[in-house]
Order: C-alpha cells, then structure tokens, then sequence
C-alpha cells in the first residue's frame, strides 16, 4: 500500500528497524549519514538500497528539513556506493519513489540503485 509522504515519521518503518539493529540487512556501506544495504526482493542484478540515517519520510521531508552536511552526506554515501559496486562505467539507474502516485511502500527516505544490465526505458508504459 502506497504511504502518503506527508504523513509524519512512523519510528515503527521497517528501515527504522533495520537502522535500530532490530531486523537484518545485508550491509554494502556505512557511514555516519547514511546505510546501503541490498533489497530484499532485487529487481536486477544489483538493487542496493541507500537510507539516510536521520528520521525523513521521503526525498520531500529530507531536502525540506535536512541541513546541508545531512544533504551532503547522504548525496556523497549514494556516489559512492555505485562507484564501489562497479556501476559508473557499465551505467546505472537512480530512483526514489516518493507518496501515492509513485508508489513508495516504505516511509522512511530511500534510493534505489540498479545496474548489472541494460535497464531499458525509464517506465512501463
Ligand atoms: P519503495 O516502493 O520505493 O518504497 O521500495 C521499498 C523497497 O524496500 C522494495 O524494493 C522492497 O523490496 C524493499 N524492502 C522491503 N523490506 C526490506 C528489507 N527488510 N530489507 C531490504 N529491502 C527491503
């Protein structure tokens, strides 16, 4: 069921859990600002998931109420994690589902990394 991104921030989103040490991840990369850890159901070869540590809803509660070092950060953790994962040459995909109409299930701000192959167009039409 598609969140509503305005809705306030619910400490009980699977990936406050997964920041918390409550449930497993498989972990990519840490740092201070942000996790990367890789989605459970993968859609392509590599899907890495990249979460900022503070508590945001979504890409519009993060770039609204972040300052610019929790920006910064996060921005640079997800650049890092595609050129770790070998991504930047072969190419990749960078998305954030935001609220109803793009379908975002999991209230808690979150990138989505795919690569490992030719993703074809940017949406089903
Ligand atoms: P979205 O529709 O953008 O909110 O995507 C949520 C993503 O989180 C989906 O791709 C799920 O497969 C992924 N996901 C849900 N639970 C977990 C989990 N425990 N560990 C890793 N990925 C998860």
């Amino acid at each position: 069921m598609p969140i509503d991104a305005t809705a306030p921030y619910d400490e009980q989103n699977i990936f406050a859990k997964i920041l918390r040490g409550e449930i497993p991840n498989r972990t990519v990369y840490e740092d201070e600002f942000a996790l990367a850890f890789h989605d459970i159901a993968p859609q392509a070869p590599v899907h890495i998931l990249v979460i900022p540590k503070g508590r945001y809803v979504s890409w519009d509660d993060f770039t609204a109420k972040a300052d610019d070092a929790e920006i910064a950060g996060f921005i640079r953790a997800v650049g890092r994690v595609a050129r770790e994962a070998g991504l930047v040459e072969p190419g990749y995909r960078l998305l954030a589902n935001i609220g109803v109409h793009g379908h975002q299930e999991v209230p808690h701000l979150h990138v989505h990394l795919f690569g490992g192959r030719s993703l074809g167009p940017m949406l089903a039409r």
